[in-house]
């Protein structure tokens, strides 16, 4: 009898998990993948795709308003909130239904049911059958958090409850400042609700570049939606369908919907890591080296459980990497370095690289070339919104080191941009790419103003 039932147990059939069962089943192994909910993970199901169905949705509105600048005359439009998670629904229905076909393609067994480590080599499923494994891949993402324990924090939803709301609120109070608070905020305005966002930084979308934070927020308050800064929701009470936020400055809002977005939480918790040796790093998450190997030789751990760069294509490249290190003959570390990241608000931001502050702290010459302008569909539509793309340059090598963008299409502008940088390209390779016009993107190889130029000064 083989010493081990399976040479790979993956917990979790999320992004980064469902990769490294395929790719570790394509190359040979046998391989078994628990997933307790719903295939696909937080991505398909109650992350990225449906919240990008829903800011689709959201985007109509505005699109209807535009057209009669350009001699459109609509006839009266509705919105029905119970169509569009209908459709929605179906279309996550289907995404779940490929991943499970793609796992059965390869060969990895599933099991629906909940799986926690017994020790370094033995996974326990939710009917106590248990699985011995020569690897141990955790792959079991994140959970919403509700940060401090408030008074009524009961009645608040989070992100996984927003999509299966039974209706549309009217009026709605969104906890949070980071990108998932901020894109609920403009579904949520887009089709019709108001909305009072409230955080307790300083401003929006901490970690982003300053100038694309204040632009958003700008233009997040000229399209009617509340941004609240330096307070947070104390307490919320419930007045029979409707309720009442308590706000940490004394006043209240009354709302139909209080949703919390204040950050996710690594899910290590009732996992048997102390059992399997696994240590948790400063970061909450599982503590990992580069090639995703745990405290525990025979245990890895991929994507947002480890709480390193939390996005899906990261954990997809992670649980690659894992496979083809482990499996395929071929260690292979990744670069978490010059990561593509987009928030899709209204209007949209894309970046990657360094922002401004972050370029200055580090190198001792930063120069920075700036456009803001009304893109030419705002000239017929008279919509009062403006584009701002910036560049971050190393001004002692003229590398291209951050790009930002904020307006339409900004995130597909910088999934292309975010190649030049990942190639290093230069100021000079930027000026001599031929624009392409009329587009909004040309402005990033036609800026030739420097807008600022800032030396390192010198530590004391
Ligand atoms: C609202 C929202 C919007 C987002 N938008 C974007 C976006 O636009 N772009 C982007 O790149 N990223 C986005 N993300 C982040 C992205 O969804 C995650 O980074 C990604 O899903 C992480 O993949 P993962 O494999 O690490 O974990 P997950 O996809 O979370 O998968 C983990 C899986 O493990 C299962 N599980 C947990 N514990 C166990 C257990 N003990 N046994 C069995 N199964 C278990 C869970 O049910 C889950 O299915 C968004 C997230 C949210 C919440």
């Amino acid at each position: 009898m083989p010493e081990y039932d399976v040479d790979l147990f993956v917990i979790g059939g999320g992004s980064g998990g469902v990769r490294a069962a395929r790719i570790a089943a394509q190359h040979g192994a046998r391989v078994m993948l628990a997933e307790e909910y719903r295939m696909g993970g937080t991505c398909v199901i109650r992350g990225c795709v449906p919240k990008k169905l829903l800011v689709y949705a959201s985007r109509f509105h505005a699109e209807f308003e535009d057209a009669a600048g350009f001699g459109w005359t609509l006839p009266h439009s509705s919105f029905d909130w119970a169509t569009l998670i209908a459709n929605k629904d179906k279309e996550i229905a289907r995404l779940e239904a490929a991943y499970t076909a793609t796992l059965q393609k390869a060969g990895v067994s599933t099991a629906k049911s909940r799986a926690v480590l017994a020790d370094g080599h033995t996974v326990q499923l939710a009917n106590g059958e248990r699985v011995r494994a020569a690897y141990v891949l955790i792959a079991t993402g994140g959970t919403p958090s509700y940060g401090d324990q408030i008074p009524g924090i009961e009645h608040a939803i989070s992100s996984n409850e927003a999509f299966h709301l039974p209706e549309l609120p009217r009026r709605v109070v969104i906890q949070g400042g980071g990108y998932i608070a901020v894109e609920f905020a403009g579904i949520f305005a887009g089709l019709g609700a108001q909305v009072t966002l409230v955080y307790r930084g300083e401003n929006i979308l901490r970690g982003f570049d300053d100038d694309v934070r204040q632009h958003l927020r700008m233009d997040m308050e000229r399209h009617g939606i509340r941004v609240i800064t330096g307070c947070k929701v104390a307490a919320i009470e419930r007045h029979g369908a409707h309720l009442s936020a308590h706000l940490s400055g004394g006043n209240h809002i009354s709302a139909d919907c209080v949703m919390f977005a204040v950050g996710r939480l690594p899910n290590v918790s009732k996992l048997g890591l102390k059992e399997a040796g696994v240590e948790i790093g400063k970061n909450g998450g599982i503590a990992v080296d580069e090639y995703s190997r745990t405290s525990s030789a025979s245990i890895y751990a991929v994507g947002d459980v480890t709480n390193r760069v939390n996005l899906t294509p990261v954990a997809i490249r992670e649980g690659h990497a894992f496979a083809d290190s482990v499996f395929g003959g071929k260690p292979t570390a990744v670069d978490h370095t010059n990561v593509p990241t987009a928030v899709f608000s209204d209007p949209e931001i894309g970046a990657v690289g360094l922002t401004e502050a972050e370029a200055r702290a580090r190198l001792a010459h930063t120069d920075i070339y700036k456009a803001m302008f009304r893109p030419l569909k705002a000239m017929l539509s008279g919509r009062d919104t403006t584009v701002l793309l910036k560049l971050v340059v190393d001004g002692a090598t003229g590398r291209v080191v951050g790009c930002h963008a904020v307006g339409e299409g900004a995130a597909e502008m910088i999934q292309m941009a975010a190649i030049a940088i990942k190639m290093r390209a230069t100021k000079a390779d930027f000026d001599a790419t031929m624009a392409l016009h009329p587009t909004t993107g040309e402005e990033f190889v036609t800026m030739r103003t420097r807008t600022a130029t800032y030396a390192r000064e010198a530590a004391e």
